[in-house]
C-alpha cells in the first residue's frame, strides 16, 4: 500500500488522482480510520485535564488525510465512476457511518467534550471557537449522550424503528411509482408532446416489449405529459396517478407510516428535551424556532396570494377563450401556463444558445469575481486530474497570493451522475499560523462542442454555472481556522445565499455585456431578449410561490406541533392546505403519504428553506442593485462578513452585519413581480 504522506506530495497538496488506482481506495481508507482512531485514543488517554485546546482543537484536526481520501473517492463516485468503484462505495460507506457512530457513542470523549463546555464561561474563547465547542457538543447531545441509560435504550428503540419506517415509506412510494403505467398506441392521444418527450416513452415501450409509447410517474415522463399533452382526459389521469401514491387503501398505503413517523419523532424530540421535532431541527438553522418559520410562511402567504389569484384568473379566462374550460383543475395548470407563455414570450432556447459559448461565460464569471473580489485566474497544466476534460486553474488574489486551486469539470459522459454540483478536494483551515488554502470544484453536464460548433449554453445552463460558482466562491473566499467551520460548511437554509445571489448578475446588462456576445458574428446579446428572459422568469411565479408555501405549510403542520392528536392524514392536509389552495380539492390525492422530502429525505422542517433562501439572495442583492452590481464597497462587504466567514458565527449574525437588518421578503417579491415596484 503506497503511503499516504508520499501519495500527497503533489504540487499545491493537490489530489493525487492518478497516482491512486482504484483498488487501492479501500485499504487506504481502512488504514485512515485506524489512523483517526489512534488520534482520538491519544485525546481520551490524555491524562491532563481536558481544555479546548487538548480536546475540541484536537479532535477538529484528526483524520485529516482520511477526510482527503474520502472527498476524492465520493467525488470519483459521482463524477466518473464505475463497477468497481461503485462497489467499493457499498464497502466504504458502512465503514465511514461505522467510524462515525464510534466517535459519538465515544463516552470518554463526550466527557471530555462536555468538561470544556461547562467552563466555557471561564474559557475567554473568541466566537469562532465558541461555535466550534458548541457544535461539538451539540454533536454528542443532540444524538443522547447526555442521557441516562435507560433514556439512551429508548433513543436508540426509536431511531431503529424510524430507520425502518422511512425505508418502507420510500419502497412504498417507489412501488406505487413503478407500478403505474400510462400505455398509449393512438397518435391521436400523443397530440402536443414534444419529440424528445415522445422519444423517452417510445423506447420506454420497446423495453417492455411493448408497441407505440409508455409514459410513467418518474418525473422526466410525466412533467413533459402534464405540460405538452393537448387530451384532458389523459393528464387528469396521470396526474390522479402521481397525486394517489400511497393512498389507496392496500399493502402500500402510507398513511400510517406518516402517522408512526411523526409520533416518534415527536417522542424523540420530547426526550432530548425539545418540545417539538421542528423545535430539534430548527435549532441548527438560521430560522432557529417553528414560530419564526411559520411566520416567514405567513407573511410571503399573504403577500403573494392576491398576484396569486390574480393569476390564476389570467389562466382561466385563457384556457375558457382558448378551448371551453370552465373550471380550471390540478391537470390543467401546466398546460396553460406553457401555452399562455408562449403566446406571451416568443423566447426559445435556439436563439440564445450563440451568444453564450462556455468558453465566454466562464471568462464573464471569472471576470465578475476579479470586479467583486478581486481573484484572477490562470489555467494551469501540471495539476492531476481524473478525466482529460476537468481544467484546473490557480486561483490568486491582486497581491498574486495563492487563495485557491480551482477544478472545473463541464461535459456529460458515462460514469458521472446527471445535474450540476461544487465540491472540494481540500478545506481551507489556519494552522500553526499557515493559512492552508481550498481545492474547489465545480462539476456540470452541459452541451457538449462537436466538430462544427462549440459548446453552446442554454440560458438554464448560463444561471447553473453561476450558481455552482457562487457555491465555489464561498469555498474559495473561506478564512477561518478550523476546516469543519470553512467555505460551505454552514446552516443549509443558509448554504444557497451565495450561489443564488451570483445567479441575479445574469440578469444584468452590465455583467452580461461581459460575456454575451454571438460566437460568430461578435454582437451583443439584443436587450429585448433580456427583457424577456428576465419577464418569463417570473412567469406565474403567484401560483408557484402559493405552491411552495403550500409545501413549506404542510411540513410544520406534521412537525410544528403535537401529532398525537391527529388520526386522519388527509382531513389534517386538506386543513393545512385550505390558506393556498387555488384549484377544487381532488378527495383521491394525498401529497403527505409521497412527500419523501420530509417523510423518507432529510428535509423534514425544512421545506420552507427553499423559499427562505430566495428571500436571503433576493434581499442581498437589492443592496448590489442599488449600489451598483460592481461596487466595491459591497463587494468587500459581502466578502468579509458573509463569503470568508463560513460557519463560524449564526449566519443570522454574519447577514446583519452585511445588511444592517434581518432580511426581508420585499425584495423577493418586487423581483417576482408581486409587488408594486418602489420607485
Ligand atoms: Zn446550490
Amino acid at each position: 500500500m503506497p503511503d499516504i504522506r508520499k501519495l500527497f506530495d503533489t504540487i499545491y497538496e493537490s489530489a493525487p488522482f492518478q497516482k491512486i488506482q482504484a483498488a487501492d481506495y479501500l485499504p487506504l481508507i481502512e488504514n485512515e480510520i485506524q489512523e483517526a482512531k489512534r488520534e482520538i485514543d491519544l485525546i481520551t488517554s490524555n491524562t491532563q485535564s481536558p481544555t479546548f485546546k487538548n480536546t475540541i482543537e484536537a479532535l477538529e484536526f484528526s483524520g485529516k488525510y482520511l477526510d482527503r481520501m474520502i472527498s476524492m473517492f465520493f467525488n470519483l463516485n459521482s463524477a466518473e465512476t464505475n463497477d468497481e468503484i461503485q462497489k467499493l462505495a457499498q464497502k466504504i460507506s458502512p465503514m465511514l457511518s461505522e467510524f462515525g457512530n464510534d466517535i459519538r457513542l465515544n463516552q470518554k470523549l463526550f466527557q471530555r467534550v462536555e468538561a470544556v463546555y461547562l467552563q466555557q464561561k471561564e474559557l475567554d474563547l473568541n466566537a469562532e471557537q465558541t461555535t466550534l465547542l458548541e457544535n461539538r457538543y451539540k454533536s454528542f447531545a443532540r444524538n443522547g449522550a447526555a442521557l441516562s441509560e435507560d433514556k439512551k435504550n429508548k433513543l436508540r428503540e426509536i431511531d431503529k424503528k424510524l430507520s425502518s419506517l422511512s425505508l418502507k415509506f420510500g419502497e412504498n412510494v417507489l412501488a406505487e411509482t413503478n407500478a403505474f403505467e400510462l400505455h398509449l398506441t393512438d397518435e391521436k392521444d400523443i397530440s402536443g408532446i414534444p419529440e424528445g418527450a415522445l422519444e423517452a416513452a417510445k423506447n420506454l415501450a420497446e423495453s417492455k416489449d411493448k408497441e407505440g409509447w409508455v409514459f410513467d410517474l418518474n418525473y422526466p415522463s410525466l412533467v413533459p405529459f402534464l405540460t405538452y399533452a393537448d387530451n384532458r382526459e389523459l393528464r387528469k389521469k396521470m396526474l390522479l396517478a402521481s397525486g394517489s401514491k400511497g393512498f389507496h387503501n392496500d399493502e402500500l398505503d402510507n398513511r400510517e407510516t406518516v402517522l408512526s413517523i411523526t409520533r416518534l419523532r415527536f417522542e424523540r424530540a420530547n426526550l432530548l428535551g425539545y418540545k417539538t421535532h421542528a423545535h430539534y431541527v430548527l435549532e441548527e438553522r438560521m430560522a432557529k424556532t417553528p414560530g419564526k418559520v411559520n411566520d416567514f410562511l405567513k407573511e410571503l402567504l399573504e403577500k403573494a396570494k392576491p398576484a396569486a389569484q390574480k393569476e390564476f384568473m389570467q389562466l382561466q379566462d385563457f384556457a375558457r377563450e382558448r378551448d371551453g374550460i370552465e373550471q380550471l383543475e390540478k391537470w390543467d395548470g401546466a398546460y396553460y401556463t406553457e401555452k399562455l407563455k408562449q403566446k406571451l414570450f416568443d423566447l426559445d432556447d435556439e436563439k440564445l444558445k450563440p451568444y453564450f459559448k462556455l468558453e465566454n461565460v466562464v471568462l464573464g464569471v471569472f471576470t465578475i469575481a476579479h470586479q467583486l473580489y478581486d481573484l484572477n485566474f490562470e489555467e494551469v497544466h501540471d495539476v492531476d486530474t481524473y478525466h482529460e476534460d476537468v481544467k484546473t486553474y490557480k486561483v490568486t488574489d491582486n497581491s498574486g497570493n495563492f487563495t485557491a486551486l480551482f477544478y472545473a469539470d463541464f461535459f456529460p459522459r458515462p460514469g458521472k451522475r446527471n445535474g450540476a454540483w461544487m465540491t472540494s478536494y481540500k478545506p481551507q483551515c489556519i494552522k500553526d499560523g499557515i493559512n492552508d488554502r481550498p481545492h474547489i470544484s465545480i462539476v456540470c453536464n452541459f452541451t457538449k462542442p462537436t466538430k462544427t460548433k462549440p459548446s453552446l449554453l442554454t440560458f438554464n445552463e448560463v444561471t447553473t454555472l453561476f450558481h455552482e460558482f457562487g457555491h465555489a466562491l464561498h469555498g474559495m473566499l473561506a478564512n477561518t481556522t478550523y476546516p469543519s467551520l470553512s467555505g460551505t460548511s454552514v446552516y443549509w437554509d443558509f448554504v444557497e445565499l451565495p450561489s443564488q445571489v451570483l445567479e441575479n448578475w445574469c440578469y444584468e446588462k452590465e455583467a452580461l455585456k461581459l460575456f454575451a456576445r454571438h460566437y460568430e458574428t461578435g454582437e451583443d446579446l439584443p436587450m429585448e431578449y433580456v427583457e424577456k428572459i428576465r419577464k418569463s422568469s417570473s412567469f406565474m411565479e403567484g401560483i408557484q410561490t402559493l405552491r411552495q408555501l403550500s409545501f413549506g405549510l404542510l411540513d410544520m403542520s406534521w412537525h410544528g406541533i403535537d401529532p398525537t392528536t391527529i388520526k386522519d392524514v388527509k382531513a389534517h392536509e386538506n386543513k393545512a392546505f385550505s390558506a393556498t389552495n387555488l384549484y377544487p380539492e381532488t378527495p383521491e390525492t394525498c401529497m403527505s403519504t409521497a412527500f419523501s422530502h420530509i417523510f423518507q429525505g432529510g428535509y423534514s422542517s425544512g421545506y420552507y428553506s427553499y423559499k427562505w433562501a430566495e428571500v436571503l439572495d433576493a434581499d442581498a442583492f437589492e443592496l448590489f442593485r442599488e449600489k451598483g452590481i460592481f461596487n466595491k464597497e459591497v463587494a468587500v462587504s459581502f466578502k468579509e462578513n458573509i463569503l470568508s466567514r463560513g460557519g463560524t458565527e449564526d449566519p443570522m449574525i454574519l447577514y446583519k452585519r452585511f445588511r444592517g437588518q434581518e432580511p426581508k421578503p420585499d425584495a423577493l417579491l418586487r423581483r417576482a413581480g408581486l409587488l408594486e415596484k418602489v420607485s
